[in-house]
């Protein structure tokens, strides 16, 4: 699985680590920073996790974001509902 980095977050990291002078970094550093920031961004998005609960009227809702998914079930296996919340795209894989 890629490993995606927010390049914002990193120059400030950076920024914070070397008290604001980017130039106290090594010429590798410099240059391994340039191939970050001129690499193109890829359109991604966190992932959410969350898993199917009950609310308080008894129907199956997304822990995330409260989406009534299901009505009410006595005798559910939640293995066996979406991997993935319909309204918000919570994985759901447990919190
Ligand atoms: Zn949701």
């Amino acid at each position: 699985m890629s490993k995606y980095i927010n390049a914002d977050e990193l120059m400030a990291y950076l920024e914070r680590e070397m008290n604001g002078d980017l130039k106290k970094m090594s010429n590798e550093a410099h240059f391994t920073l340039g191939l970050l920031l001129a690499t193109e961004a890829a359109d991604v998005e966190k992932v959410r996790h969350g898993k199917w609960i009950f609310d308080k009227n008894g129907y199956i809702a997304c822990s995330c974001c409260d989406f009534r998914a299901y009505a009410e079930y006595k005798h559910i296996d939640f293995d066996h509902l979406n991997k993935y919340c319909p309204h918000c795209g919570a994985k759901m894989d447990g919190e």
